[in-house]
């Protein structure tokens, strides 16, 4: 794609270089420099490829297509197989898990949930970690490698250390993880011990996590693999020409996805981007986020733009309200105070997309629908379908549109919180100091299991009850 010229570069990484996103600052910097953030204005980074078409879509389109029946490691990868669009070269030390690949189903009950003709739901939960964090984190621990690190560290609910320890553990770098103590799930936590990382409990919350990370950053023997971290982004964005090459290209109408702390959905936005800027699509997606009612700082922003100055995402607020204490127990997107908000933002405000928040209910009852499917997903995935729902009855999403959601985590993920809502023991801690009752959530569709006598005709009685 990217054919040698006189006068450019032909290595990827000699072409590609980190960018700052605020336009008043503008600072480049080479992909080899370690910074998270702006070293001028300590703003948010961004990977500019630097991509230039050098063949016509069709020869890109089969190119790719070829590449997802070759033996060969990389084009194994649903990552790798993209690599010309990615700031590596093809010499790279690909540290990889066969990541992405993952299919894209169509969810009838579901639809007809949402008040929607047809939906379809792509889910990232099925990467090798169960969660989307993998094509991302494939990308930042070849990063890691190529930098020299010898430790990988992030602060994380749950996934993303998950992800980080498998690929630290298959590069051979050590790996240690933050993480707020009795804030997550074991099943998340049970990952990374077995992959082997360093896990550091914190007492504080998934903010103060944060800042400790920012901290260890500046020690040059350690690699930071957060949200912030741009080379993440880079890995995560090839989802959305997967979506596409599954979509036989033709380009939905909407495409929804969580939002806790805004790297996937920056990262679908500069994906359909680059697809646009190059001519391998003809119009972006409307990409819309959904957030937890309690922890929404970016919905609460959304609403409250002034449209006439936010069109098109070229004037961004400068700064964002972050929630103090997060409140959801879809804790892959428990966040108050996201990184990647500004990017997100720019992606959403571009298309044409919105951002808003939805109840713990709404959550819970959309999860157990995409379970009816037969599919399935951690909490956080399923604010899509509540999401969906809201924009179907507010008229932004039309019953006929073509809608693609993003399903962020396997349904292991949380089994508690799946065998609560089922026998409607499901609840959420006021967080109120003054000891206020749980919030109850109801198992709209809750599927308990039944007593049932050891004997045939018991069962038969007790499946015609249920047909
Ligand atoms: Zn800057």
């Amino acid at each position: 794609m990217f054919g040698k010229t006189a006068k450019e570069a032909t290595r990827n990484t000699d072409r590609a270089v980190q960018r700052c996103i605020d336009p008043s600052c503008g600072g480049t910097y080479g992909l080899r420099e370690r910074i998270y953030v702006c070293p001028r204005c300590s703003g948010t980074l961004e990977i500019d490829c630097r991509l230039v078409a050098r063949e016509d879509a069709a020869a890109v389109r089969r190119k790719w297509a070829e590449r997802a029946a070759s033996r060969d490691p990389r084009d194994q990868s649903g990552v790798w197989r993209y690599r010309e669009m990615l700031p590596f070269d093809e010499d790279a030390p690909f540290v990889t898990l066969f990541e992405g690949n993952t299919p894209i189903y169509d969810a009838p009950r579901s639809a007809k949930y949402c008040g929607l003709d047809g939906l379809r739901l792509k889910h990232q939960g099925c990467n090798p970690t169960g969660s989307f964090k993998d094509t991302g984190m494939t990308a930042a621990i070849t990063q890691a490698v190529v930098l020299g690190a010898r430790t990988a560290v992030c602060a994380s609910t749950g996934n993303t250390a998950a992800s980080l320890a498998a690929y630290a553990g298959r590069a051979a770098l050590q790996s240690a993880i933050l993480l707020p103590r009795g804030q997550i799930s074991a099943a998340k936590l049970a990952q990374s011990l077995d992959y082997g990382a360093l896990v550091c409990e914190i007492d504080g919350n998934f903010d103060d996590c944060m800042r400790l990370i920012q901290e260890l950053g500046d020690d040059p023997s350690i690699y930071v693999a957060n949200s912030i971290n741009p080379f993440r982004i880079e890995g995560q964005k090839t989802v959305a020409y997967e979506m596409m090459e599954q979509s036989a290209w033709q380009v939905p109408d909407h495409v929804v996805v969580p939002g806790g702390n805004m790297g996937n959905s920056t990262a679908l936005g500069k994906g359909f981007q680059e697809l646009f800027d190059l001519g391998l699509i003809k119009r972006l997606p409307k990409l819309s986020v959904i957030q937890a009612e309690g922890a929404a700082p970016l919905a609460h922003l959304f609403a409250n733009l002034d449209p006439a100055k936010s069109a098109g995402g070229e004037h961004l607020p400068e700064t964002m309200a972050p929630v103090e204490n997060p409140r959801t127990l879809a804790t892959a997107i428990k966040i108050g105070a996201p990184v990647s908000w500004k990017k997100a933002l720019r992606a959403v405000l571009r298309s044409s997309g919105k951002i808003i928040s939805v109840s713990e209910q709404e959550i819970a009852d959309a999860k157990a629908m995409i379970g009816r499917d037969g599919i399935g997903c951690e909490p956080a995935s399923a604010t899509t379908v509540a999401g969906m729902k809201k924009l179907v009855a507010a008229g932004h999403i039309r019953p006929g549109d073509s809608v693609v959601g993003v399903l962020t985590g396997h349904v292991l993920k949380d089994p508690d919180y799946v065998s609560h809502y089922h026998r409607g023991t499901l609840s959420l801690e006021s967080g109120a100091k003054d000891g206020a009752a749980p919030q109850r959530i109801a198992g709209a569709f809750q599927n308990a299991p039944v007593n049932v006598a050891a004997n045939k005709a018991a069962i038969l009685a007790t499946l015609e009850r249920r047909r």
